[in-house]
């Protein structure tokens, strides 16, 4: 039962600011339709780091969408309108291609090579053409699939029937790496966990918050690092803000990390010009 089904007269019965609100949206989705084609559409990318080496590794690409009026808009806002939509088709289509094309674009310049992470919604998992559409954006990018990852939810990976199964085993054919974004938010069985083909696991922000607390949080960062170990995956811990936390995360053999400590989300000139700066230090080490 959604809202969107409820009619006018729901609408008519809204309070002033609900009413505002739903007008806001419904206006917000029919210039989100435009957004791509007027070039409004926008990626920030966020380094992610080796704990051991403290060598940058990869980026998780992250849209914005560079409103006219409003400024920058979170994902947090548009991607859900985008969802209900079926924009988000679209949307992913264009963010898969930007990235994939800039990456490809700092290996042109010589620089350190990092793998481009990028976030599929339930609903591009839900296309049936979306390995296809990755297939094709590889190709015309010229990206190589071992430079991309494709982070997915763990709600992907809780439905019990082979389907996703099957479509994780056709994107890894590609060659692309495979992680579970926001790990242990969800509810996925370890059973289920065992029989995916994915190859990474990314922790949860709230638990890596949590660490600084002691306790639980702890013991449930620790126990899905160990769960990756034993299962032969690699784990970054994503949202990591506090010394006391790289530490922990260190202890526990952490592989990566992501998180404000380091760098926020940035246009891509800055990455840039850290991976210049990373040149410079690995041609001096050697
Ligand atoms: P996510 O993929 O789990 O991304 C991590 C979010 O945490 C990002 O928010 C990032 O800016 C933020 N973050 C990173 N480090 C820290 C930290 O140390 N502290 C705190 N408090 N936050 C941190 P952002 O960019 O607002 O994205 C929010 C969500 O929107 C993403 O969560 C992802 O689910 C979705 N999203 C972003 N870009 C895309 C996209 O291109 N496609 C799809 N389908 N979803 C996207
Ligand atoms: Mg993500
Ligand atoms: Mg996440
Ligand atoms: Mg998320």
């Amino acid at each position: 039962y959604h809202a969107k089904d409820q009619g006018k007269n729901q609408v008519a019965g809204c309070t002033p600011t609900m009413k505002q609100g739903i007008e806001d949206k419904t206006q917000l989705t029919s210039q989100l339709y435009r957004a791509i084609e007027r070039q409004e559409l926008v990626l920030y990318y966020q380094p992610q780091i080796n704990i051991n080496t403290g060598q940058m590794v990869g980026v998780e690409a992250l849209v914005r969408w560079q409103h006219p009026e409003k400024g920058l808009i979170p994902p947090g806002v548009f991607i859900p309108l985008a969802e209900q939509t079926g924009l988000i088709n679209a949307i992913g289509r264009w963010v898969l291609e930007t990235a994939s094309r800039q990456n490809k674009a700092w290996q042109n310049l010589g620089l350190p090579l990092v793998t481009m992470a990028v976030n599929l919604s339930v609903e591009q998992f839900r296309n049936p053409r979306l390995v296809e559409m990755v297939y094709q954006v590889l190709q015309e990018t010229g990206l190589s699939s071992a430079c991309l990852e494709l982070e997915i939810t763990e709600s992907i990976a809780i439905k019990e029937t082979t389907y996703p199964i099957a479509l994780l085993q056709q994107l890894k054919h590609l060659g692309v790496t495979i992680s579970i974004d926001d790990f242990g938010t969800e509810y996925s069985s370890l059973s289920r966990i065992k029989e995916l083909p994915v190859d990474r696991l990314k922790i949860a922000m709230e638990f890596v918050h949590g660490i600084d607390k002691g306790g639980k949080d702890q013991a449930i960062a620790r126990s899905i690092i160990h769960l990756a170990k034993s299962l032969g995956l690699s784990v970054i811990a994503e949202g990591v803000e506090t010394l006391q936390q790289l530490q922990f995360l260190k202890e526990q053999q952490c592989d990566d990390v992501q998180g404000f400590h380091f760098y926020k989300p940035m246009p891509a000139p800055q990455i840039e010009a850290l991976l210049r700066k990373e040149m410079a230090h690995r041609k001096k080490d050697s």
